[in-house]
């Protein structure tokens, strides 16, 4: 059991600084992460939302991509919100749109860290204009629903058996754990309602 344990925020893009409030309000100590030296010591890491196209491309090019996925394989606690909820999928829909029937196999269009056993679509709540607010009841976060916001928001079309699904929305996957690896569709970081943070720092104390 730590007391303030020292939590990453993948800084390659995205909506870095408010995961670094967040983080720091829940109780961690924070560092910023874009190389993979800095990977060392850490007790856990957050994955900020933004777009996962370029998370992807600018993980290859500063030479995260292996090291993060090794170090989430061998059991490194993290926490991605959106584009990093898209991160963490083993598995990602092209994001065409239409129906994705039984009959068709789901396509990886691009690269991920992966580490959560689920399939997701990209973009499935719709376009930039169709983003929205909803209250969202969270497993294991006590004290009412939280404020989802959904900003081009993916959802997890299925999850594989060892994938507990602490929330839905609309009849859909919004928010998922695997182990000590936890991932919302929707921005709590951006609401500073903290209580989803607080999840992930109590998940990394009890890891360490
Ligand atoms: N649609 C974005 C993506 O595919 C995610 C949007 C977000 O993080 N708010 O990466």
């Amino acid at each position: 059991m730590t007391a303030q344990p020292v939590i990453g925020v993948l800084a390659l893009q995205g909506d870095v600084r408010e995961h670094q409030a967040a983080l720091t309000a829940a109780g961690a100590a924070v560092r910023p992460v874009r190389r993979p030296e800095e990977l060392a010591g850490l007790a856990g890491l957050t994955l900020p939302g933004g777009e996962s196209t370029t998370i992807s491309k600018l993980a290859v090019l500063f030479g995260l991509m292996d090291p993060l996925r090794a170090a989430i394989r061998e059991g490194l606690p993290v926490y991605g919100t959106c584009a990093g909820l898209i991160m963490l999928a083993d598995k990602i829909l092209d994001p065409s749109p239409g129906p994705w029937g039984p009959g068709e196999t789901p396509i990886s269009g691009q690269e991920t860290f992966g580490g959560i056993d689920m399939i997701v679509r990209r973009n499935a709540f719709g376009r930039q204009n169709e983003s929205f607010e909803a209250l969202v009841d969270v497993t294991g976060v006590p004290g009412g629903p939280v404020e989802g916001v959904f900003i081009r928001a993916p959802w997890v079309e299925s999850v594989g058996a060892g994938t507990e699904v602490l929330a839905e929305h609309g009849g859909h996957i919004v928010a998922v754990r695997q182990g000590t690896a936890l991932a919302t569709s929707f921005h709590p970081e951006l609401t500073g309602d903290h209580r989803v943070h607080e999840l992930f720092v109590h998940m990394v104390r009890t890891e360490s």
